[in-house]
């Protein structure tokens, strides 16, 4: 059941609001060591908050984060691939353990468990890309172990916006050849036509900022181009983009936290966005 009201009180922002039981949803869990296992609920109230005058399926094109956006993976071949990479080519023990890996980049990532395991800078700069060619190798050579399951309403959020003529690409942290792999695996290729990944942009908000000039090369020069992710990382990094953003609680961050950072789209997944587009329609 979806409420409807006007949202004046402690929400950070005046655009309606359609609130749900919180108490529905499990808490978000961010201590975990992997963003790929989410802490969603299967069970929970359907909420979304639309920024007025923003029509969140009128887009030229849409940026799709991976990782708790399209898809959760339920097996650890990508994460435990930076782990067994640096091992492989530099002979150190490196950890992912205190690092916060949703919303952030594979470069980065990779850049942050060497620093802690204190291999020198100099040392690391000159096996990077042996470590990030081992990493895709590894994930590439396990791809028909990897289990990757959609997240809900994906594929028909997918149709709709094609539908409607937009032009669909991902926008991801993780390598490019991961990221293909993991949305060829969750049968989801045919959706999209272009890509921009962390090879070259440990910084979300430069590969962000990359795909959108793609985005733009293809759909024309003043496209409209809209992030969707499911963390605040996602959010910012469109916002410092001036793009729009619809953020889906499916991942580890929840609705309330993602509301703050002010997304112009938030909701509890695209599954309830689509309803409610289509009971009012
Ligand atoms: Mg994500």
């Amino acid at each position: 059941m979806i409420v409807k009201f006007v949202g004046q009180g402690p929400l950070p922002c005046a655009f309606p609001v359609w609130p749900g039981s919180e108490d529905a949803r499990d808490p978000p869990q961010r201590a975990a060591t992997s963003d790929q296992m989410p802490a969603t609920s299967s069970t929970h109230e359907p909420r979304i908050a639309i920024e007025p005058g923003f029509v969140w399926d009128r887009q030229d094109a849409y940026l799709f984060d991976i990782d708790g956006t399209l898809v959760r993976s339920r097996d650890r071949i990508h994460i435990d691939s930076f782990t067994s990479s640096v091992q492989r080519v530099m002979g150190f023990e490196v950890t992912l353990a205190g690092i916060l890996l949703a919303g952030s980049t594979d470069t980065a990532i990779l850049r942050e468990a060497c620093r802690q395991a204190r291999i020198p800078a100099e040392e690391f700069e000159s096996r990077s890309e042996a470590i990030l060619e081992a990493m895709r190798a590894t994930v590439a050579e396990r791809r028909n172990e990897m289990v990757v399951e959609r997240m809900p309403g994906v594929e028909d959020a997918l149709r709709h916006l094609a539908r409607r003529g937009a032009l669909l690409g991902v926008a991801t942290g993780n390598l490019e050849v991961i990221g293909w792999i993991k949305i060829e695996q969750a049968g989801l290729r045919e959706w999209f036509r272009f890509g921009g990944f962390s090879d070259r942009f440990p910084v979300r908000s430069e590969l962000i900022g990359r795909a959108a000039q793609k985005a733009r090369e293809l759909a024309g020069r003043g496209a409209s181009v809209c992030v969707v992710g499911d963390t605040p990382r996602d959010i910012d990094a469109a916002h410092a983009n001036s793009l729009a953003v619809i953020a889906v609680a499916t991942g580890r961050f929840g609705f309330d936290e993602l509301l703050e950072h002010r997304p112009e789209v938030c909701a509890t997944s695209l599954a309830d966005l689509l309803a409610l587009t289509r009971e009012e329609a």
